[in-house]
């Protein structure tokens, strides 16, 4: 990557302003920042307690040798837009956008989102920053794999459709995911995706399938636990 594109390319961190500042500087709304942040707080509780995609995930992720501590490796946060959620390579840390993520269904799909991504960085060698064909995969699963296409959801979008149409979707999802942070033309991106959909689409570690319903990721649980059994076992 060139000098001129690294400057321009914030790397979609202006839509995340609190991790640029201190936490001190909140100022006279810090009475409904605690509110929205103690909602964000509790809904994570749920999420990582009790939602079966977010349980089999950690529990990859902490095989993998990478832990997850909800107070170390999540942050509630104001972001800009309506950007719900992102992960911080740099620091290894999930954000959670309070003030964007107010029902606890959308906070396990941004929970289970953001641990596909750091369960592919735990597992890969991923670059970021400058190997858009390692954004555009770990997307690829994180838009698959979390639920963002499943059924109910396209439903809830008027998007009724078919399986074919769950793969539109992912494509669809990673491609505006990737322009979110990324300065590169919608062209460049859909060709990224593309270039990369067959094998990432293909890939469901850790559940073993596409997880679509709370069923199927209960089931990858279940898969899951059997597959610790195995090892103990040995
Ligand atoms: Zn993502």
């Amino acid at each position: 990557m060139d000098q001129t594109k690294e400057q321009n390319d914030d790397y979609g961190y202006n839509l995340f302003p609190e991790r640029k500042k201190s936490k001190y500087q909140k100022g006279s709304i810090g009475e409904s920042l605690f509110t929205f942040s103690h909602k964000c707080q509790i809904m994570l509780h749920v999420a990582v307690e009790t939602n079966p995609y977010a349980k089999v995930l950690l529990g990859a992720l902490k095989n993998s040798g990478c832990a997850v501590y909800k107070d170390r490796h999540f942050s509630c946060e104001d972001c800009d837009g309506t950007v719900s959620g992102g992960f911080d390579a740099t620091t290894s840390q999930i954000v959670l956008c309070q003030n964007n993520i107010h029902q606890q269904a959308h906070m396990n799909r941004v929970v289970t989102h953001e641990l596909i991504h750091a369960f592919d960085h735990c597992r890969a060698h991923v670059d970021w920053f400058n190997n858009f064909k390692h954004l555009a995969c770990s997307e690829i699963r994180a838009a698959s794999l979390s639920g963002d296409c499943s059924f109910s959801n396209e439903v809830a979008r008027f998007n009724f459709g078919l399986k074919k149409h769950h793969q539109e979707c992912v494509r669809d999802r990673a491609t505006r995911s990737i322009l979110a942070v990324r300065k590169i033309s919608k062209e460049e991106a859909v060709k990224t995706v593309d270039e990369v959909f067959d094998s990432c689409y293909n890939d469901h570690e850790p559940f073993g399938r596409i997880p679509h319903s709370k069923k199927d990721a209960r089931f990858a649980y279940r898969d899951f636990e059997n597959r610790d059994r195995y090892y103990e076992n040995l």
